[in-house]
């Protein structure tokens, strides 16, 4: 009985009451029986959507209880502000909730007021990184899908996380939420953890496998699912479930896949509806083709009209959010997803088919893990509203049937394994537990290094030693760290480029490119380049904010005299040879187009440039020209649909290297100030920056800086002759009104927002002379 649970605030029992939920489901009452109420560290590893998110709330708000303060750690973004939601209810009984996503850099000194804290994984690592105080205070922490440890990208950013805060922390609770794996006991080991290890599930899974015209379920029965002449499997399953009145997830592998199921299975939706659903699903497609103005996002609406849609991460922020919402209100009735959607964000659905199990991994296809497809079978079934869930895997042939059964539905998940080794984990790492003074020491550094996953994974002896020494090494060559016998301490560029967040590799190459305009009045040869970057060690600290200062960057004319600025694509192109940027494929026809852009604007890059003979690094330099070139058409104010359309991306891709570009240069501009270069190069810098943020030609930089104006609005304003903010605030009111398309609502608020006392239209009409162009 959840009245039985001690150590938790009676209101809370009270509110779980209201949601109906009297009981604790098994492994919920497991935990409490382990000690979660009672400080002690545990492992859940359960089925998704089986209660784990409870088991958090218990152990925080028993912490708290205490006078503690506790740490939710969430994998993704989307996830904060869900928990965070999830989590305002305990704000009744006096326990508050704060929640930190973006901004690396701040100490999130507001946070110490807060009972709860909801962060990810990477805003922690910053906060420890930063030295936040009230970290000391924590003395419970939940890691949410503590599995992914065993991501190669964002899983040693967790694992270091939790032993940092293990480390400063003694008795420190952690409780780890993990999907069903392997090896759950040895993430237990290693947390000095309990283990409540489970395969209990609310809601009935029937897990099967489809082919031909029926459905062949684990317990060898059938059922009849009917495909017709014609159709895809797919489609059948769909309108099965929709006969039974339920709704279904598809995953695929790509998000083309994703796009053409969506179409196709909308056709499929479509008889289904009545005529009011269809009036809501008309106004959320309108919702979403006034997100962007991208070809995906016409795309998407004219599925969602038909009660289908598509999901991934190409996507705009809000047309996931849009989605995500309506398919668990129930308005949309079937979502092809790639497997982000499988990860964390709760959206039940009667029948999950899990159409693609194969995966293009950039060598060839491969199949997914049984813990990803497990995860995406998970999403199966809402308790209390269908009476089970349905897994169903796709089979090509008969022979397949037996296939998929024993690779995945009879299969147990894979082991977790530490990916800390992979080498741009351990260089930002080491280098961070070196710059916040976690490790003065190449013993302390390696004590520390003891208290991961990792070590107590690796088998090997002396491998930890020799990873981390030659970390250690690449980090004195670039001059990130100094050695002094067995001291180990950051450079100020060291520290810089750690607080930051930057891989020490991208700082290295961005250093290298910066130094190479610097000193580029004699040639620069690798050679030179090298030698360079070695002596910056020397430089110190000029002034603290040299480089905060955003007047218009007048330069010391005398120190800089034939330092040329750099222009925005050769700061894009170097920038996107960082490990931090993602570049752009190379298409078939890329490498010819791109080869001559390099030899136009070959003055423009910083840097050597390798040769043509140099296969691979050439071939990354062209990738690296086609990302800046986008980036470029980004800030010359090409229409995004454009873009996406030549670069062949979608317009969540095309916000994300934005995005990346605009703090890579504002990190660029911090280690400018830091290395003293001259000033053409900061003002170079920030230029890029400012064109990349807005996606605006540098004479509308004034006017994208008043509210509500965006690059095209500012694009027409100038064209009609409204240059800056003054002209908005003196110009004829018919003249901005005839540039906004006669808008008088908008024309009214930007004229506000610029400033002008009365910004009334009433009366107004456009001035005829002004024709607004064409969009
Ligand atoms: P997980 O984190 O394991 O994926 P959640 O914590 O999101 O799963 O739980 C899934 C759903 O089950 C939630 O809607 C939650 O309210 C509900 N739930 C959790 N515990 C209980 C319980 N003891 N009784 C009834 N419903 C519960």
């Amino acid at each position: 009985k959840t009245a039985d649970v001690p150590g938790v605030p009676s209101a809370f029992v009270d509110q779980l009451h209201e949601q109906g939920i009297e009981e604790l489901y098994p492994p919920q009452a497991e935990a409490v029986e382990a000690g979660v109420t009672d400080g002690q560290s545990l492992v859940a590893s359960v089925p998704t959507a089986s209660g784990k998110t409870l088991v958090a709330q218990l152990a925080m708000l028993s912490a708290v209880q205490r006078g503690g303060k506790a740490l939710y750690i969430v994998p993704l973004r989307a996830l904060a502000s869900e928990k965070k939601a999830e989590f305002e209810a305990f704000e009744a009984f006096g326990v508050s909730v704060g929640v930190t996503t973006g901004n690396y850099e701040s100490d999130g000194g507001w946070l110490a007021e807060k009972d709860i804290v909801v962060a990810t994984s990477e805003k922690v690592d910053s906060l420890v990184r930063n030295g936040a105080p009230w970290l000391a205070d924590l003395t419970c922490v939940v890691a949410d899908e503590v599995h992914l440890i065993d991501d190669r990208n964002r899983g040693p950013t967790l694992e270091v996380t939790l032993a940092k805060l293990r480390q400063t922390n003694p008795g420190l609770q952690v409780v780890a939420l993990s999907a069903t794996v392997g090896n759950a006991e040895d993430i237990a080991e290693w947390l000095d953890a309990e283990l409540v290890d489970s395969d209990w599930r609310p809601i009935e899974l029937r897990k099967g496998v489809h082919y031909g015209q029926a459905l062949h379920f684990e317990n060898d029965s059938k059922r009849e699912v009917p495909v017709r002449n014609g159709e895809k499997q797919t489609a059948g399953l769909v309108r099965d479930t929709l006969s039974e009145g339920g709704s279904t997830l598809v995953f695929v592998n790509s998000r083309r896949n994703a796009e053409a199921s969506a179409r196709r299975l909308g056709d499929v939706v479509e008889p289904f509806l009545d005529s009011e659903t269809k009036e809501t699903l008309a106004d959320l497609a309108d919702e979403i083709r006034g997100v962007s103005d991208a070809e995906t996002s016409d795309d998407l609406a004219d599925a969602v009209a038909k009660g289908a849609a598509f999901h991934h991460a190409g996507l705009a922020r809000e047309h996931r959010q849009l989605v995500e919402d309506a398919f668990r209100e129930r308005k949309l009735k079937v979502v092809s997803a790639t497997p982000t959607l499988a990860a964390g964000v709760n959206t039940p659905s009667r029948r999950v088919v899990v159409r693609d199990w194969r995966r293009y991994d950039g060598t060839g296809m491969q199949p997914l893990s049984v813990l990803e497809v497990h995860q995406m079978m998970g999403r199966a079934g809402r308790p209390g509203r269908d009476p089970y869930g349905e897994a169903v895997l796709l089979a090509n042939s008969h022979e397949d049937i037996e296939e998929l059964q024993e690779r995945y539905v009879d299969a147990e998940p894979e082991d977790v394994r530490s990916k800390l080794a992979v080498e741009p984990a351990m260089r930002t790492h080491v280098l961070a537990t070196i710059a916040s003074g976690f490790a003065r020491t190449r013993e302390g550094l390696l004590s520390f290094l003891e208290q991961t996953l990792y070590a107590s994974q690796s088998t090997e002896e002396g491998r930890l030693e020799r990873v981390a020494d030659s970390v250690v090494d690449y980090l004195v060559q670039n001059g990130f760290v100094e050695r002094d016998g067995d001291e180990l301490a950051a450079t100020n560029v060291g520290y810089t480029v750690s607080m930051l967040y930057l891989d020490p590799m991208s700082a290295a190459t961005i250093i290298d490119g910066l130094e190479s305009i610097a000193g580029a009045s004699e040639p620069t040869t690798e050679f030179e380049a090298e030698e360079t970057t070695a002596g910056f060690q020397t430089f110190t600290r000029s002034d603290e904010d040299g480089v905060a200062d955003d007047g218009d960057g007048e330069a010391p004319a005398a120190a800089d005299a034939g330092v040329e600025k750099p222009t925005p694509l050769g700061l894009y192109q170097l920038l996107s040879r960082t490990p931090d940027m993602y570049e752009l494929y190379l298409k078939s026809g890329d490498r010819e187009e791109y080869t001559e852009v390099f030899y136009e604007r070959e003055a423009e890059l910083l840097g050597p440039a390798p040769t043509e003979y140099e296969e691979d690094r050439f071939e990354d330099w062209l990738s690296a020209l086609k990302t800046a070139r986008m980036l470029e058409d980004w800030a010359d104010e090409v229409d995004e649909d454009r873009i996406t359309e030549r670069y062949d991306v979608g317009p969540g891709d095309l916000r994300g290297k934005v995005e990346t570009a605009e703090w890579l240069l504002g990190a660029t501009e911090r280690i400018a100030g830091e290395l003293d270069l001259p000033g053409p190069v900061t003002v170079g810098v920030r230029e890029a920056k400012k064109r990349v943020q807005d996606g605006v030609r540098e004479e509308l930089l004034e006017l994208v800086s008043v509210r509500e104006v965006g690059r095209k609005r500012a694009r027409r304003l100038y064209d009609a002759g409204i240059e800056d903010r003054e002209a908005l605030r003196t110009v004829d009111k018919s003249v901005v009104l005839a540039a906004l398309g006669d808008r008088p609502k908008t024309a009214e608020t930007i004229m506000q927002n610029a400033g002008r006392e009365d910004p009334s239209v009433e009366g107004v009409d456009p001035a005829s002379e002004v024709v607004a162009d064409g969009d």
